[in-house]
């Protein structure tokens, strides 16, 4: 078939990239951009060269997490120079850096918003990467269909779901698996976030949904569960203000939870 010049260039900045993948939620607020940020920063303490590039063109949350806000994106003979994240080098992607201020909105709509998708694998200068981490935004819409195009060409390793285990989660989890078997991208498991509470003072560990139906889904589809990981608040604490859990809370449940997952991958 004819070559398409531009599917050209995004092969060529992602082929010296090891492991592309895909962090996807059926719903907001379950701690996708958290995960993601913390799978990053885990596989970047233990040495890796690690990229975040982020597909939530409408609510970025990448900046403050990877505490890139203070940065701009600029453009040099190799293309879009990376923000690169305090926490261990971690070099980052978004709209967010390219707005003057967090109070801008983002009103991109469909063509644009594929656009932009599209200029950040195809423009940006990532350079050799162990892992680029594609947080998206919540549900299935334009900026997956976007990536999973333009990533068709070097295979991405696959996608990780990140869920609560409420029932409401849970429907919205069967429609992302739906998808991704439609699209043709592997899913590499389930990350069950927010799954126990345990307690600051006599660490007594709180269930907080019930995981029949989380484990039902995950027997039924053999997709594994690839993490519970318990709700923590020192890592909130850390992720509000940009800080890194990995460096300040390393004993942290959550943490650990996250290291165990990429022994995984
Ligand atoms: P999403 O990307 O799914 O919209 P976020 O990653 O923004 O969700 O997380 C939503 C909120 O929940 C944030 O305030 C985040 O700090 C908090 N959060 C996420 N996961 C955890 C966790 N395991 N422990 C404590 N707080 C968490």
């Amino acid at each position: 078939g004819r070559v398409d010049p531009d599917q050209e260039m995004i092969d060529i900045r992602m082929n010296p990239i090891k492991h592309k993948i895909l962090v996807i939620s059926g719903k907001g607020g379950v701690g996708k951009s958290t995960v993601g940020c913390m799978l990053a920063q885990v596989l970047a303490s233990q040495s890796c060269k690690v990229g975040v590039v982020d597909l939530d063109i409408c609510g970025p949350s990448i900046p403050k997490l990877l505490s890139v806000e203070e940065q701009v994106v600029v453009n040099t003979e190799y293309g879009w120079k990376t923000l690169l994240s305090p926490h261990n080098g971690i070099k980052v992607m978004s709209v967010g850096a390219m707005l003057k201020s967090d109070r801008d909105s983002v009103v991109f709509r469909g063509p644009r918003k594929t656009g932009l998708i599209k200029r950040f694998f195809k423009d940006t200068f990532w350079g050799k990467l162990d892992y680029l981490i594609c947080d998206t935004p919540p549900g299935t819409s334009d900026e997956h269909l976007t990536a999973i195009k333009v990533l068709k060409n070097v295979k991405p390793d696959g996608a990780i779901i990140v869920t609560t285990s409420q029932g409401v989660s849970i429907a919205t989890v069967r429609r992302e698996v739906n998808f991704c078997r439609k699209m043709g991208v592997k899913i590499l498991g389930l990350v069950v976030n927010m799954s126990t509470f345990m307690c600051p003072c006599c660490d007594e560990v709180t269930n907080i949904f019930p995981e029949d139906e989380i484990e039902k889904l995950s027997e039924e589809q053999k997709i594994p569960i690839l993490a519970r990981i318990p709700i923590d608040t020192r890592v909130t604490a850390c992720c509000e203000v940009g800080r890194n859990p990995v460096i300040e809370h390393p004993d942290s449940q959550a943490i650990k939870c996250m290291e165990q997952l990429v022994k995984s991958l």
